[in-house]
């Protein structure tokens, strides 16, 4: 198969910095958009694969599936994107197109698997995917998203991780007027929950363990913040939550949030990956028919949908613009918590 080198940045090991390598794409075949890649996002999912957080990190990893670009080249078959258009990839690139998931638009839910934008497995060149902390990307025009043309293009990229991954649960459990949604964790993905829940016209509580976050809360549009190592205020909210999104990383007690969600309310987590300690009660659940869930970024149509929204409702994220080589300090800020709110990478200083 015909392929290309480029420049990008990632790994050779989990305890290593990411650093120059250089990468090969495959050249775009008849269905397959080539884009330059313009700002990608910085998500905590990259760290956890760049460390190897989850197991099952190949290396070298190049992370990055918050991608924004221009169309540089397209396949013969291709009708959707022409070359100069904005285009958008977020955190897959395929999946079997065929399987009762992807049959109603749930690709992130294929049976046999989705193909991970980084570290899945690459079915053209073999060996694993590479993300966009790089040049270029080559995807096949299934899994490329069109870009509203009047947002801010660097503030856009973090939508196709931290938008999608807040719209989607935001969307099946049905939010809308007079809903009353709860985010847990005030970065990347909580200030897109804040923002999504309030432009579908939710009151939203934000929980943060970090009472200085308050006042940037209350300007994403967040009604109230409850700072969640305080009994006090948690017992303030009792019964009162539709919808709670769980965006914190690592291990947690999930168990004093569950008096918070009101008679047939859903605690859904996103973010961290594992057995819960404290284990889950059972009562507080069963004394209200309430449930914890969990949820995974979000088809393709339903990121088209959310683009458009955004598009409509003026929304992106907001963000710090870093350069390439600032990655590494990026990732330890970002396990800090400080971080308002997402990274977003300028691909010009890797290519400079
Ligand atoms: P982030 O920007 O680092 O934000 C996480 C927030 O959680 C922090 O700002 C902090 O908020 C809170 N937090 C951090 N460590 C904590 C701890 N030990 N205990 C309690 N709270 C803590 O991360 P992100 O990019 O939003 O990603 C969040 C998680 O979602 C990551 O694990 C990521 O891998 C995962 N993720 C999942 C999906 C999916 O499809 N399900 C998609 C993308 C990402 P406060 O300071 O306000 O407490
Ligand atoms: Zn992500």
């Amino acid at each position: 198969m015909e392929k290309f080198e480029i420049k990008a940045y990632g790994t050779p090991s989990a305890d290593a910095d990411l650093k120059p390598i250089t990468i090969e794409r495959r050249a775009a075949t008849e269905n397959d958009v080539e884009i330059d890649i313009l700002y990608c996002g910085v998500c905590h999912s990259d760290l956890h694969t760049a460390r190897n957080d989850w197991g099952g990190t190949v290396y070298p990893a190049v992370p990055g599936h918050e991608i924004v670009g221009r169309v540089t080249k397209v396949g013969s078959a291709v009708s959707k994107f022409k070359v100069g258009d904005l285009a958008a990839v977020g955190c897959m690139v395929d999946s079997c197109g065929e399987c009762a998931s992807c049959k109603q638009d749930l690709e992130q839910y294929c049976i046999p698997g989705f193909i991970g934008t980084y570290n899945g497995k690459d079915k053209h060149l073999g060996g694993r995917t590479f993300g966009g902390y790089a040049e270029k990307v080559v995807v096949s025009d299934r899994f490329v998203l069109k870009v509203p043309e009047n947002l801010d293009l660097a503030a856009t990229a973090p939508l196709l991780c931290a938008g999608i991954t807040t719209w989607s649960p935001l969307r099946h459990w049905k939010v809308g007027k007079g809903s009353n949604v709860a985010v847990t964790g005030l970065g990347g993905l909580g200030h897109m929950a804040i923002k999504l829940a309030k432009a579908l016209g939710a009151n939203v509580t934000l929980f943060s363990r970090s009472p200085e976050k308050e006042k940037d809360a209350r300007e994403l549009g967040a009604d109230q913040v409850i700072i969640s190592t305080s009994a006090e205020q948690m017992a303030s909210a009792k019964g009162k939550f539709d919808l709670i999104i769980d965006t914190v990383p690592y291990i947690h007690d999930v168990n004093p949030y569950i008096p918070t969600l009101n008679i047939n309310g859903t605690l859904v987590l996103v973010g961290y990956l594992g057995g819960l300690e404290p284990a889950l009660h059972s009562v507080p659940m069963i004394m209200g028919r309430k449930s914890v869930a969990g949820s995974l970024i979000g088809g393709i149509a339903e990121t088209q949908e959310m683009l458009d929204f955004c598009g409509e409702h003026n929304i992106v994220s907001e963000i710090e613009l870093i350069n390439m080589e600032d990655i590494n300090e990026a990732y330890e800020r970002m396990l800090k918590s400080d971080v308002r709110y997402r990274f977003v990478i300028d691909m010009q200083s890797l290519k400079a």
